[in-house]
C-alpha cells in the first residue's frame, strides 16, 4: 500500500514540535515509534499532510520516580519499560505486562506514550495507565495541560487531545510493596491483541481486600476501570462466593462487541474466567508481600 503524500519534520525541542503541530491546522501527526501510525498511513486510514518526528528531542526517553509517581517520557520504548529497574521495583505488574505487548521487533520501536495516544481498546498500555490512575502531560503552543486518564479515552482509537497537542509524558502511580497484583490476558497467539484481559491490584488489611483496582480491555470501546467490581471485592476476604458475584456482575455490566475474532458472549465468558484467576493471583501475592513486609 502507498501513503498519500506528506511532509516530514524532525523536531529537536518540544516547542518546535508544538509549533509545527499548530502550523499544520489539525492535519499534522506526531510520529513516535511509528508501529501503529505507519500501517494506518499506508492503508490511507489517516492522511496527515505532515509527520512531526519527536525521536530527536532530548530528555523524552527518561523514566523518573517523583515521590509516589513514575513519569514515563514520550520516547520511552516498550523494551525500555520492560527492562527498567524502577518499574520492576515500584510497579511490578507493569513490568510483567510488557512481555505481553506484541513482539520484540515492535517493542524495540513502539513507545509507551504512543500506545496510550493510539488508544486501542485492546492494547495493554491504555488499560494499565487507567488502572494506575495515570495523568497525561500534553503540550501545545498554549502551554501544558494535564489530563486524568479517566477523561482521556473517549472512544475506540480516540483520545481527548486537541489537534495541536502532543504528549510529553505519562505519569502513573507506584504501588506499595505489600500490594498484590494479577494480570490475565487471552489472545489466540502470543503477542496478538487480547480478546479480553484483566489487570487488578489490592492490599490485604485486617484480613480483607483493600485499595482494590480492577481494569479490563478488549471488552468495550475503551479500556475500562470497573468501580462496581472494586466495590464488590473491597472489604471482603477473597472467597469463591465473592468470585462468583464478580463473574455474575461482569456478565451483566459488560457490553463487548462481536467481531471476526470472538462473539460478545465468548468475551463475556472470558471476562469472568480471567477475573477469577487475576483476583486470586492478586490476593495470593498480597498475602505473600504482606507477610514479608509486616511479618
Ligand atoms: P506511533 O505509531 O508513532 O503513533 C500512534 C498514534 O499515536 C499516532 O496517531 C500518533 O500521531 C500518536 N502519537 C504517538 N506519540 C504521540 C505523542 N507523544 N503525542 C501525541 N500523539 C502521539 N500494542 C499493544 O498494546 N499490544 C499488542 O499486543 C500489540 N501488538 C502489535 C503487533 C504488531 C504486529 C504491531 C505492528 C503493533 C502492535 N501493537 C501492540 C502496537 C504497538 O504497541 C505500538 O507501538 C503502539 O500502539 C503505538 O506506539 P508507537 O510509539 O509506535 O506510536
Amino acid at each position: 500500500m502507498k501513503p498519500s503524500p506528506f511532509d516530514y519534520f524532525a523536531a529537536h525541542t518540544v516547542a518546535e514540535a508544538a509549533e509545527a503541530l499548530a502550523a499544520a491546522n489539525g492535519d499534522g501527526k506526531i510520529i513516535a515509534g511509528g508501529q501503529s501510525l505507519m500501517p494506518m498511513i499506508n492503508f490511507r486510514l489517516v492522511k496527515p499532510t505532515i509527520l512531526i518526528d519527536i525521536n530527536r528531542i532530548a530528555g523524552l526517553d527518561r523514566i523518573e520516580l517523583n515521590g509516589s509517581r513514575l513519569k514515563i517520557g514520550a520516547t520511552v520504548r516498550h523494551y525500555m519499560t520492560a527492562t527498567n529497574s524502577l518499574i520492576e521495583r515500584h510497579v511490578p505488574i507493569l513490568h510483567d505486562v510488557m512481555h505481553h505487548v506484541a513482539h520484540m521487533t515492535v517493542r524495540n520501536r513502539g513507545t509507551f506514550c504512543g500506545s496510550v495516544c493510539h488508544a486501542d481498546p485492546a492494547a495493554e498500555m491504555p488499560m494499565m495507565t487507567l488502572l494506575l490512575d495515570g495523568t497525561i502531560i500534553a503540550m501545545s503552543v498554549r502551554g501544558e495541560r494535564q489530563i486524568p486518564t479517566s477523561e482521556f479515552f473517549t472512544g475506540s482509537l480516540m483520545n481527548a487531545l486537541e489537534p495541536d497537542e502532543l504528549v510529553t509524558a505519562v505519569e502513573i502511580d507506584t504501588l506499595s510493596p505489600d500490594t498484590g497484583w494479577g494480570f490475565e490476558e487471552f489472545s489466540k497467539r502470543h503477542g496478538d491483541f487480547a480478546l479480553a484481559c484483566v489487570a487488578t491490584t489490592m492490599r490485604i488489611v485486617g484480613g480483607v481486600a483493600s485499595e482494590v483496582r480492577f481494569g479490563m480491555m478488549g471488552v468495550g470501546e475503551t479500556p475500562l476501570r470497573l468501580v462496581e467490581i472494586q466495590e464488590l471485592v473491597e472489604g471482603n476476604a477473597l472467597s469463591d462466593a465473592v468470585l462468583d458475584r464478580v463473574a455474575e456482575t461482569l456478565s451483566t455490566i459488560l457490553t463487548p462487541n462481536t467481531d471476526i475474532h470472538a462473539s460478545a458472549d465468548y468475551r463475556r465468558h472470558l471476562a469472568g474466567a480471567l477475573a477469577r484467576r487475576a483476583l486470586r493471583d492478586a490476593w495470593k501475592r498480597a498475602e505473600l508481600c504482606g507477610g514479608r513486609v509486616h511479618g
